[in-house]
């Protein structure tokens, strides 16, 4: 493998020349098509003075080339596989440039390509080199007018960024001619054409102007998209409410694409969707499903302001745009759902992938140092630990000090390209808070680690908590420092919340603790009995907390805490307590009791709690989350005692579940928030049930798939049927007639695979080669691949840790193949094998070697980056 050359941010420097404005205009032809470029340059004060203008630009065959009128000779420029140079230069000039591109040959779907008869565009991070040679980077921001020429007949939509201008044909060729007065980044450049359906709205911003909105589908699908038009229309009124941002051009438009390596992509006025992500009907869409779509329709739309009006310098800021817009859109969700299990998801999300990706080879700061290949890079600990950041800011400053600080950003940086350091500059500025220390969130890798001790003294009414912090080393980075943690903490009686007086101040039954200090003891006083701490209250930092819980202190938050993420944790915890004994072979009796009695109360008191965070209190911890409690784990005897677990509660509480299951039935239908919380319950129950080998469950099931009325019910059972052991030949009819139900839709077809790929017993790695032969099957769709290859690898933890390791052999022959058309994806589904490092020396060898055998490839730069840095 030959190394390819690494980015840092110190080695950060001022374009030497700024782009006015870009002209492009693009002909379209059958197989190629024709890109030229008007771009008026000039150079920036700003940078060295350079003599040649360097631009970026790959896989481009240049036709033409001249500055201002003059044709240039060959002596005048250079061109190699990543640059253009252009020899001495003018201050101020127009560059005339003419590429020719061949959109249906580009399978890495980055650039211009061909998805189905629709050409489309994906241009972030560094795919508009790939449409014509640019100044590619954020920083450069310039106002886009765009033509696109095809022949008369052809394509019934022709899209652009921006307003359009005009509609004509011409020599029978159709020309289309789009302007964007905001001045963008090349990345948010976006192009569609193709014959779309198109779903009409209107939305009447907060100072009256009206908005086009449109969402552009397949015909066959167009029936699928009133719900992303809802989700739409609420996402800006409450950007409008919440942050006071409005809508600036004509018209929103929306374009699903059935290929596409991300959810969703941010183009100005044109945003391109993975139909996964746009798509929605009851009767094919889980609940789930909705609630995505209904996000990430709004964190699309929330970078309007959060990524495109104002937008990052480099790419080492790409969480400033990527942690701000996560965490705007999970609290309109929380608004739109219900908070305490958005929060849970979260933290789920935080504490199962991002702290495991901390703890690997790939760990990176939330503003990383440097890169090989930025694609790498869109991560958790960029996005979801970027928004717990976000969140800290928010909590610290409060809703007002807050909401001035965001208004002074978007005010003061509007039309910029800007630093993670600029936008917590406004929020130190509006609060007067030292943010100095605060700032290391965003510099140092890792996850703090919170070690908790604590202490009761009867006698004098106190009761003190001492906390130390530390975080692990990571790669490049040994030394760490202590940070400042918001740690949100409550103390729980016998019959509910303490009052909490610290230093003779009367706190209220909640407080926010800085801890800023390698280790500090808080000292509450009036403390009457020996409390239960309920610690880290809303996930309020990304950190783990090393408490040792007595059972009874676990018993009481499970039924007292009003915080819904601790009510969580805590069942979390016990469960925990109860899997790792199994796993460490210690005897269990007392714990598994008091956790099955602690799962029987919440049961019978589910009509006066949340169904959904009942639902979600009722999961195991995920085996990845298990996993990464270990120095070397097990992945064999962690699946089998979660497994065992699972059989143990449901042979103790059949009757409580089934009960559960028959009296919500009439409560779970329809679309209402009440509806599908009542829905998850059912089928957590069901799910549970099925694990028996009991005919009556597995009839339920089976009636539940027959008579469903919509997806959630009809995929649960059918995920129930398919993951129980005993279910097997039911489970193979009802996957048969949910194939001939739902063949022509796309995204059903892939739940089908998915939950295939992720059933947790038998030969599944040969059920998932035979997939891969399914007519069905497309190697080269991304969500083909996430269906089953990424399904099996991520979500089958069970299998993919066969200890034969053939599951390993066959991730790493796949991402080979797969690296040679779309490295971005094979890049990602890499990820499992670089965590060889965390499980006993037999499955590492088995992992490594899987790895290793990936070297013999000629790499793209994507995984060479991935494999290497695991290797090392
Ligand atoms: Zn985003």
């Amino acid at each position: 493998m030959s190394s390819p050359t690494v980015t840092y941010l110190a080695d950060y420097r001022a374009p030497e020349f700024l782009i006015e404005k870009t002209h492009l205009t693009f002909e379209l032809h059958e197989g190629y098509t024709d890109v030229s470029s008007q771009l008026t340059l000039v150079r920036n004060p700003q940078g060295t003075q350079a003599a040649h203008l360097v631009l970026h630009g790959e896989q481009l065959e240049l036709l033409a080339l001249a500055i201002d009128e003059r044709t240039l000779n060959a002596e005048d420029y250079q061109t190699t596989p990543l640059n253009l140079t252009v020899y001495n230069v003018p201050e101020r000039f127009v560059l005339h440039c003419k590429t020719r591109i061949y959109p249906e040959k580009n399978t890495a779907l980055e650039g211009l390509y061909r998805s189905g008869g629709m050409y489309c565009t994906q241009c972030e991070a560094e795919g508009f080199r790939k449409i014509t040679y640019y100044l590619d980077r954020p920083d450069v921001m310039s106002e886009f007018e765009t033509v696109i020429i095809a022949q008369a007949g052809t394509f019934s939509t022709m899209l652009s960024n921006g307003n359009c201008v005009s509609d004509t044909v011409r020599d029978g060729n159709r020309i289309v001619h789009w302007h964007d007065p905001f001045k963008k980044p090349s990345y948010l450049f976006a192009l569609v054409a193709g014959n779309l359906a198109c779903l009409e709205d209107h939305f009447t911003t907060q100072s009256g102007r009206q908005v086009l909105l449109q969402i552009y589908t397949e015909a066959k699908d167009q029936d699928k998209c009133h719900f992303a038009m809802q989700s739409l229309k609420k996402a800006m009124r409450w950007d409008e409410q919440t942050y006071g941002r409005e809508y600036d051009l004509d018209r929103f438009m929306i374009v699903a694409v059935d290929d596409f390596n991300m959810g969703a992509m941010e183009n100005k006025g044109l945003n391109i969707f993975n139909t996964a992500c746009v798509l929605a009907h009851p009767a094919s869409t889980t609940d789930a499903a909705f609630q995505r779509v209904e996000g990430v329709i709004a964190h699309e739309y929330f970078h309007n302001w959060s990524g495109n009006r104002v937008t990052c310098r480099d790419w080492f800021q790409l969480s400033l745009k990527e942690g701000l817009t996560v965490y705007r859109d999970s609290e309109f969700s929380a608004d739109m759902n219900s908070r305490a299990v958005k929060r849970i998801e979260d933290a789920n999300l935080i504490r199962s992938v991002q702290f495991v990706e901390d703890a690997g080879p790939m760990a990176h700061p939330v503003r990383p140092d440097s890169y090989m290949e930025i694609s790498n890079f869109y991560t958790v600990t960029i996005y979801e630990k970027g928004a717990e950041v976000v969140r800290m800011l928010a909590n610290i400053l409060g809703p007002e000090q807050y909401r001035r600080a965001t208004d002074l950003y978007f005010s003061r940086f509007d039309g910029q390209a800007v630093t993670c350091d600029d936008f917590v500059q406004c929020m130190e500025e509006v609060s007067g808070k030292d943010l100095q220390q605060f700032r290391l969130w965003y510099s140092q890798a890792g996850t703090p680690h919170l070690q908790i001790s604590d202490s009761f003294d009867a006698d004098r009414q106190q009761y003190s908590l001492t906390i130390r912090q530390h975080t692990p080393a990571t790669p490049g980075q040994t030394e760490k420092k202590a940070l400042h943690i918001p740690f949100k903490t409550a103390l729980y009686g016998d019959k509910g919340a303490l009052p909490l007086t610290i230093n003779g101040q009367n706190k209220g039954t909640e407080t926010t603790l800085d801890i800023c200090q390698d280790q500090q003891t808080i000292v509450f006083e009036q403390v009457t009995e020996a409390p239960a701490p309920s610690l880290l209250r809303s996930f309020s930092a990304p950190v783990k907390i090393f408490y040792d819980y007595q059972l009874p202190q676990l018993q009481r938050l499970i039924l007292l805490d009003s915080d819904g993420f601790c009510r969580w944790d805590a069942m979390q915890s016990l469960m925990r307590i109860v899997l790792c004994n199994a796993i460490d072979g210690k005897d269990n009796h007392t714990e598994q009791t008091v956790l099955i009695e602690a799962i029987r109360q919440l049961l019978a008191s589910h009509s006066t709690m949340d169904a959904a965070l009942l639902a979600s209190m009722l999961s195991l911890p995920n085996e990845q989350y298990l996993a990464s409690l270990y120095a070397k784990a097990d992945p064999v005897a962690i699946s089998q005692a979660r497994t065992q677990l699972q059989n143990q509660l449901a042979a103790e509480l059949q009757t409580e579940l089934l009960h559960c299951y028959q009296i919500l039935q009439d409560q779970a239908q329809g679309l209402s928030a009440p509806a599908m919380a009542a829905r998850s319950l059912r089928n957590a129950a069901l799910a549970y049930l099925l694990q028996l080998d009991n005919a009556h469950y597995r009839s339920l099931a089976q009636q539940q798939f027959a008579q469903a009325d919509n997806m959630t019910n009809q995929f649960s059972a059918l995920r129930a049927l398919v993951h129980a052991e005993h279910a097997h030949a039911i489970a193979q009819e009802a996957l048969q007639a949910f194939y001939q139900q739902w063949q022509h839709e796309t995204l059903v077809v892939n739940m089908w695979f998915q939950v295939q790929a992720t059933r947790p017993w038998g030969n599944v790695l040969q059920e998932v080669q035979n997939l891969l032969h399914h007519k069905a099957f497309d190697a080269r769709n991304p969500n083909k691949l996430r269906a089953v290859i990424a399904a099996f690898a991520n979500q089958n933890f069970a299998r993919f840790h066969d200890k034969s390791g053939k599951a390993y052999q066959f991730l790493a022959e796949q991402i080979a193949d797969i690296d040679q058309r779309n490295p971005q994806i094979a890049s990602r589904l890499l990820t499992p094998l670089t965590h060889w490092h965390q499980f006993t020396d037999t499955h590492a060898t088995l992992m490594r070697t899987a790895l290793e055998s990936l070297t013999q490839h000629e790499l793209s730069k994507d995984m060479y980056e991935v494999v290497s840095k695991s290797l090392s």
